[in-house]
């Protein structure tokens, strides 16, 4: 018998039992008095082990006293019973379920693909899929320090990053690269390299990784998204981002090479 997972999103935050260190989802929702909630749920992954559903109460609140409700930032930081892509997609899908009711184009119902991931409006056939938005982010070093960046968002406790952007309407990735990083620290870069990517759901980006080169200019920060940026040595690093995200990769696997060819 595969196992169920429950993914149920109340208030915005994830419906979890916690267990030890680790978060566990819900196998089954009828001690959860969502009977009138039923036919809302939608299967997103069926397999001979698993199955995953997803239900979103919006701003409904659950009755179950030993449930708690937590932020899918939490969930990443503390672990759960569960591949967290599964939680990333259910977001994004929840989030896409939430806005596309109605069709974009002539404003009728719209009614849910049975095959994809897909709304569908019957009246002038307009299809519309959960939004992706790529974003670059990058590691920038000079051969023996990394640039790192602290953003608008990141002031207490002050924390040092990677710089990061959305890529624009007819942007190439390696386009959004340059332009982000001249707009926000103003230096110019040589040698990107493709490094890896993670999807981010929050609310539904795609961050795509790079490496590059310093190829010149003097650090002028931009004042606005990004506060503060200088050159770190890797074994002189300000606070920078917990091991979840690919910003941290980045930035252990920048200082790595540093480390080797020092
Ligand atoms: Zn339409």
């Amino acid at each position: 018998m595969p196992q169920i997972h429950w993914i149920i999103f109340s208030q915005n935050l994830l419906c979890i039992y916690p267990q030890n260190d680790v978060y566990t989802l819900p196998s089954c929702i009828q001690h959860l008095s969502l009977t009138e909630y039923v036919n809302d749920a939608v299967t997103l992954h069926e397999d001979p082990q698993q199955i995953v559903k997803m239900l979103d109460l919006q701003q409904d609140t659950l009755t179950d006293p030993n449930h708690q409700l937590v932020s899918l930032r939490d969930v990443m930081m503390t672990g759960i019973n569960l591949d967290f892509q599964h939680i990333a997609r259910a977001w994004q899908y929840a989030q896409f379920l939430r806005t596309h009711q109605y069709c974009g184009q002539c404003g009728s119902s719209t009614r849910q693909v049975q095959w994809e991931m897909a709304r569908h409006c019957d009246v002038c056939h307009h299809r519309t899929y959960p939004r992706v938005s790529p974003c670059i982010i990058v590691a920038i070093h000079n051969g023996q320090q990394i640039l790192l960046a602290q953003g608008n968002r990141h002031i207490t406790p002050p924390m040092f990053s990677t710089l990061a952007g959305f890529v624009e309407s007819g942007e190439s990735l390696e386009q959004a690269v340059h332009r982000e990083v001249e707009e926000e620290v103003g230096v110019k870069l040589k040698n990107i390299q493709y490094f890896g990517s993670q999807a981010w759901p929050f609310p539904h980006q795609l961050m795509v990784g790079f490496t590059a080169e310093y190829a010149g200019g003097e650090i002028a920060v931009d004042g606005k998204e990004i506060l503060a940026a200088d050159w770190f040595s890797p074994d002189e690093l300000p606070n920078i981002p917990s091991s979840v995200s690919i910003s941290r990769d980045l930035i252990d696997y920048t200082c790595a090479k540093l480390r080797q060819n020092s």
